[in-house]
């Protein structure tokens, strides 16, 4: 099935691989964005002549004006101009691959559409879950995650009719690039360090994610809200290797399991194709040259992010909204060398204390709870 893509974020690493596939598997594409990346926007637009490309950043959009004039693609910039691709009535497919809580107003403009959503945000669903979900059911759009742990899972419930059947969902974790250290060793890691995932080529924000375990326990909250599943029936496991990227366990003790390479063209590629499957670029997996497969408990204590964000799955509310935006505050400062690595679950736990929950938010609440959190944030190290 081909597919007509807007593509937000497309200078990022998802971004970027969706492109990728759509080469590769003869997907149009219609619009794309970029913060600031003019350079890689242009070469974009000329490879994929879509309709609509954004900037967000008035200068960047600016200077592609310039670069494009020769072209018959319309520029946009700014905040609005993310809302009109995610609108844009000639695409049907619109892949979030924005980082951070900036994705969630345009996912949410894309669903009121009644798009495909091909989700790499995790973000929107930590922060705005139950909202973006129920809005989803409401529209009729349909959500396909993107992230490969809740795409393996996606994939595993294909054959189920009735989710009641479904006894656990199994998240699986690299572990990243810190697995088995000690709070010591983490005191003393450099962000070279933190930026160099074993078995992942991704951007900075989740890289860093994954070596402080926050990016599990996002996508713990994630799994929750895409599977309306009660925390209490998902679990996390160490698995080193990444070749099984998660597991569905059933009432009758069976349990089903995605296994691929650690190659994100496949779960984009599904994101896409669903419920039907395509020749891709993704690279197969040899069984016979894998590592044995092994499974171990992972350590909220050592890996604070982890345990506060399990702690912020369970108390709901605005809790992992303001989890969020701590997090995406601290690591920030951590990417420009202004804070230590456990910093950021300091930072992030300081946060959570200082800003107060709201039970059931609407939606500025939820925007409030993340503005706090950030502030709470810039406050600690002033
Ligand atoms: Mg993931």
């Amino acid at each position: 099935m081909r597919r007509i893509l807007s593509v937000l974020g497309s200078s990022g690493s998802i971004g970027r691989q969706t492109l990728k596939v759509a080469k590769a598997c003869g997907h149009d594409v219609a619009a794309v964005t970029v913060n600031r990346s003019v350079e890689l926007a242009e070469a974009q637009v000329r490879e994929f002549k879509p309709r609509l490309a954004v900037a967000v950043d008035q200068a960047a959009a600016a200077d592609l004006r310039l670069r494009l004039a020769d072209t018959d693609t319309r520029i946009r910039s700014g905040p609005e101009g993310l809302l009109e691709a995610a609108s844009l009535p000639e695409a049907d497919t619109v892949v979030t691959a924005i980082v951070g809580v900036a994705g969630l107003a345009p996912t949410l403009t894309a669903i009121d559409c009644g798009k495909r959503i091909a989700l790499a945000n995790k973000e929107t669903l930590v922060c705005a879950g139950e909202l973006v979900m129920a809005r989803a059911r409401e529209k009729g759009a349909e959500i396909v995650p993107v992230d490969s742990e809740h795409s393996a899972i996606f994939q595993c419930l294909q054959g189920c009719r009735n989710r009641g059947e479904v006894r656990r969902l199994i998240i699986t974790a690299s572990g990243g690039p810190f697995y088995g250290k000690s709070c010591k060793d983490l005191s003393l890691v450099t962000k070279d360090q933190a930026l160099k995932h074993p078995n992942w080529a991704m951007g900075a924000k989740i890289t860093i994610d994954s070596a402080t375990l926050m990016n599990k326990g996002l996508e713990f909250i994630e799994a929750m809200r895409l599977y309306d599943m009660p925390g209490s029936r998902i679990q996390i496991v160490i698995h080193r290797e990444s070749i099984v990227h998660s597991l569905v366990e059933f009432e009758d003790g069976a349990i089903l399991a995605q296994l691929g390479s650690a190659d994100m063209c496949l779960p984009i590629q599904y994101a896409l194709t669903w419920p039907e499957r395509a020749p891709g670029p993704a690279k197969p997996l040899d069984l016979l040259s894998c590592p044995p497969l092994t499974f171990q408990r992972p350590d909220p204590e050592t890996f604070r992010c982890l345990g506060l964000a399990l702690a912020c799955a369970e108390r709901g509310g605005t809790s992992t909204a303001i989890l969020n935006g701590a997090n995406e505050a601290a690591v920030a400062l951590f990417l420009e060398d202004r804070i230590a690595f456990l910093d950021i679950p300091r930072l992030v736990e300081r946060a959570l204390e200082r800003v107060a929950v709201v039970d059931n938010p609407i939606l500025d609440e939820i925007f409030e709870a993340d503005r706090a959190a950030r502030q709470a944030v810039y406050d600690a190290v002033r």
